[in-house]
């Protein structure tokens, strides 16, 4: 019965052509991480099926694709990235699954912020910290949507209206909340340095005792001037974050005196019943953890 039905349908679609079937069509678009790929769906609506390469709680900088994943890109009509060095797993990923789309890097257009790393000048990947630069992605998603499917344009620019104008809420309440603070007080160690875009756009310094991506581990010197630097400038409370060790931060923290302040969100996002399973929740949560922090 399924088999005629089917068969049934590939006929008449036969008959249709190619013209009536691509308005129906949902396209399958693929993003790199599970916090890029909430956005993408919050632009893409019903119109798209979305899925995200690195799984929820995996670290995007050391990702191992796997066969499935290199199925899933094959199979796909769009794939999104972050870009800006983020993804060094992709290109090997793409040549493998045989994808010959097009990769839209969604940060293109952001004002982007160089870390010294091993003594190299770096671009830092980490752009989603400040809600803007998130707002920049929404922009380029809904660009990159409606040129693949131009029929459901007015759809993808609607939800990239609304959709926008949550974000850019969000990131004035964190530039208020923020600059409510005394100046001297806005220090925070965290476990890697993901925050340097939150911190450029609100007015905070992260410490961090890795370089910009967790490939790179921290060297004994380099823990013990962070250690100097902490206490020279009194900084009161560290975080961890939900993808990477803590125990360097804990160890740091123990030799300076700095209290915890809780678990950040910082490259991925958290389970669907935790408290940053959207990209606008994430951010809250952040922010109001760093908030808390602060105020003790
Ligand atoms: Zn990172």
């Amino acid at each position: 019965m399924i088999k005629t039905l089917l068969g049934g349908f590939v006929a008449v679609s036969a008959l249709l052509g190619t013209v009536g079937l691509a308005e129906a069509r949902t396209l399958k678009v693929v993003a790199s991480i599970d916090i890029l790929a909430d956005v993408v769906h919050n632009v893409g609506g019903d119109k798209i099926e979305v899925s995200s390469i690195v799984p929820s709680g995996g670290d995007p900088h050391e990702f191992e694709p796997s066969p499935a994943d290199a199925k899933a890109l094959a199979d796909a009509d769009l794939v999104f990235v972050n870009g800006l060095g983020l993804e060094g797993w992709l290109d090997r990923l793409i040549a493998a699954s045989g994808y010959k789309g097009q990769s839209v890097v969604v940060s293109e257009g952001i004002a982007t912020r160089n870390m010294e790393e091993d003594g190299k000048t770096v671009t830092d990947p980490h752009v989603w910290n400040a809600a803007a630069n998130v707002g920049v992605w929404v922009a380029n998603i809904e660009a990159a949507l409606a040129k693949a499917d131009p029929e459901d344009a007015a759809s993808f620019k609607a939800n990239a209206e609304a959709y926008g104008k949550q974000v850019a809420e969000l990131d004035s309440y964190a530039k208020t909340a923020f600059a409510a603070l005394p100046k001297d007080k806005r220090k925070v160690l965290t476990s890697h340095d993901a925050f340097g875009y939150f911190g450029r756009e609100y007015g905070l310094t992260f410490l961090s005792p890795v370089g910009l991506s967790t490939e790179t581990e921290a060297s004994a010197s380099d823990v013990a001037k962070l250690i100097g630097q902490i206490k020279a400038e009194h900084v009161k409370v560290y975080f961890f974050e939900n993808s990477n060790d803590p125990r360097l931060v804990r160890q740091i923290a123990k030799a300076t005196g700095a209290e915890p302040g809780g678990e950040l969100y910082v490259e991925t996002l958290s389970p669907p019943d935790g408290p940053a399973s959207t990209y606008l929740k994430l951010f809250k949560y952040n922010v109001d953890q760093v908030l808390a922090g602060l105020a003790k």
